[in-house]
């Protein structure tokens, strides 16, 4: 899961890029609205952190440009505090939720998770496939109860992989969605994970779907 956090005030976005990438997503990071604009343009986000006041260009704004462009990505904005009129101009705009500063860091990564989740069809902050568990509130991965040994890479493409279960995934989905932007990309690589997480997962929960990607499916 890759995610832009929009926030123009250092300490906070340091913060915010910390607190997301401990909980294993991967992060880029914009300090104005022009910046922030042209990465959720271009990119692939499966959610946007974004603050409202913001330099060069408003967040309103931003995310109003992206809505009209057709771009659906969970936005979560950060809000003033005592300022109601931006929450209402904010959800009118396209925002799917909102915190309001300051905020506990929990309860953003919470509507974060839910957000995510709710993107792909989810009930549950638990995503289950066959034996197979992805417990999202603390970015584990168990096998009948059992947890797996993941290094954090195999866990961002378990993570896809469950969040779009019973779809294919391209190996181009899954290197936009598991490196940040600044990131040496490399398409083999994606292919070593895939090999890696077969060995540790039960057979056939992966399947390859020859020229187009990977599925994540339970056994019948
Ligand atoms: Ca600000």
């Amino acid at each position: 899961m890759r995610i832009l956090v929009v926030e123009d005030e250092p300490t906070l976005a340091a913060q915010l890029v910390e607190a997301v990438q401990a909980v294993g997503y991967v992060v880029d990071v914009a300090g104005n609205g022009v910046d922030a604009h042209f990465l959720g343009d271009t990119e692939s986000y499966d959610a946007v952190v974004l603050d409202i006041g913001l330099p060069q260009m408003d967040g309103i704004t931003v995310l109003k440009k992206w809505r009209a462009a057709g771009r659906t990505m969970p936005v979560l904005i950060l809000t003033a505090r005592d300022s109601w009129h931006e929450k209402v101009a904010g959800i009118d705009a396209g925002a799917d939720d909102y915190v309001t500063k300051p905020f506990h860091m929990e309860e953003l990564l919470a509507r974060l998770r839910a957000l995510i989740r709710r993107a792909g069809g989810h009930a549950s902050a638990e995503l289950t496939c066959g034996p197979l568990t992805l417990d999202t509130r603390n970015s584990r991965a168990l096998v009948e109860g059992q947890a797996l040994n993941l290094t954090s890479h195999e866990y961002r493409v378990l993570a896809y992989l469950m969040h779009h279960r019973d779809q294919v995934v391209s190996r181009g989905d899954l290197i936009d969605h598991i490196y940040a932007q600044d990131f040496d990309r490399d398409s083999n690589t994606v292919e070593v994970f895939i090999a890696r997480l077969r060995k540790k997962l039960p057979a056939g929960l992966i399947e390859t779907v020859r020229g187009l990607g990977y599925r994540l499916t339970a056994p019948q």
